[in-house]
């Protein structure tokens, strides 16, 4: 890697999750497709993932938000709510 640029950046207007399209009763193989949903939260990685890498940050709705919360735990990442702009982010706690 040349560029110390992230990967990925955040989206701080639309939700980055992706999530399984169509129904649980669709047939066939289901495509990710990225949420639509507006982006409310930035969740970053509480522990880097590996040596020399960056803690990965990603763009959530509530809902979203939610269930990354519901599969990964608390101690996964920390969850700040987006207020107007990118740099106006307020931690926000979240308890159990
Ligand atoms: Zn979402």
């Amino acid at each position: 890697m040349s560029k110390k640029k992230r990967i990925r950046g955040v989206d701080y207007k639309q939700c980055q999750a992706e999530i399984l399209s169509g129904s649980f009763m669709t047939f066939g193989p289901r495509q990710y497709e990225r949420c639509k949903n507006k982006a409310e939260f930035i969740a970053t990685e509480k522990r880097i993932p590996g040596p020399g890498m960056k803690k990965g940050s990603m763009s959530l709705c509530s809902h979203c938000k939610d269930i990354l919360l519901k599969i990964k735990g608390i101690k996964y990442a920390s969850i700040m709510k987006i207020t107007a702009e990118p740099t106006g982010t307020v931690n926000v706690k979240i308890d159990k």
